[in-house]
């Protein structure tokens, strides 16, 4: 970890009164809680993961999975902060046990598309081949074909990285994250010329 660096817990968005109670997909049956996202809502910067990891221990403490571990690092070091960006997901709810994958995800992209009408971020960031995956409606899309370059999805420029997990197990991904992460924070800062690159 970088010295001086030390992740923190995000404060959680509030979930809209219509979905508070989802039931859209079975893994309403399963979930602990929804997760409607975290960090900023008024971000410009939209994070897009496929689901969010463990949050509380078995006693119920908060903690930062290594996902967020990762993902807070690359931020930190490529000069963005925690205001600049909000984090969701493909699924809201995190899965414990086998599930219909393409039914289950297909109904909460309705929530994700929702959620980007009404925050109505600058940019998008999507993390790891699922993501991508949906967040492109191209199944055949992976982030090793995609990265590097910007995209165009609805009106949003989007760029694309590997999942922070995936870049915790393999060490040798973390330059290509960082280089992603580079790519993001020097548009929004050339976005943002009041601001200075730290
Ligand atoms: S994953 Fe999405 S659609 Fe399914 S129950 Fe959770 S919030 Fe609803």
């Amino acid at each position: 970890m970088e010295s001086g660096f030390i992740p923190v817990v995000w404060p959680e968005d509030v979930i809209p009164p219509e979905a508070v109670n989802c039931t859209k997909c079975e893994l309403h049956c399963q979930r602990s809680r929804i997760i409607w996202g975290e960090g900023n809502p008024d971000a410009p910067i939209i994070i897009i993961l496929d689901n969010p990891g463990a949050r509380e221990d078995r006693e119920g403490n908060p903690f930062v999975c290594g996902t967020r571990q990762a993902l807070q690092l690359a931020a930190h070091i490529s000069g963005l902060k925690m205001e600049d960006l909000y984090i969701t997901y493909i699924l809201k709810c995190r899965p414990l046990r086998k599930y219909n994958k393409e039914k289950a995800r297909n109904t909460c992209m309705e929530h994700l598309k929702n959620q980007i009408q009404k925050q109505k971020p600058k940019l998008a960031f999507c993390m790891g081949n699922t993501a991508v995956q949906w967040f492109f409606d191209n199944m055949q899309a992976e982030v090793k074909n995609l990265r590097g370059i910007w995209h165009k999805i609805g009106n949003i420029p989007t760029c694309v990285t590997y999942h922070p997990l995936a870049v915790r197990r393999r060490p040798n991904l973390f330059q290509h994250f960082l280089n992603d992460w580079e790519l993001l924070s020097q548009r929004f800062f050339d976005m943002n010329k009041d601001l200075h690159k730290p």
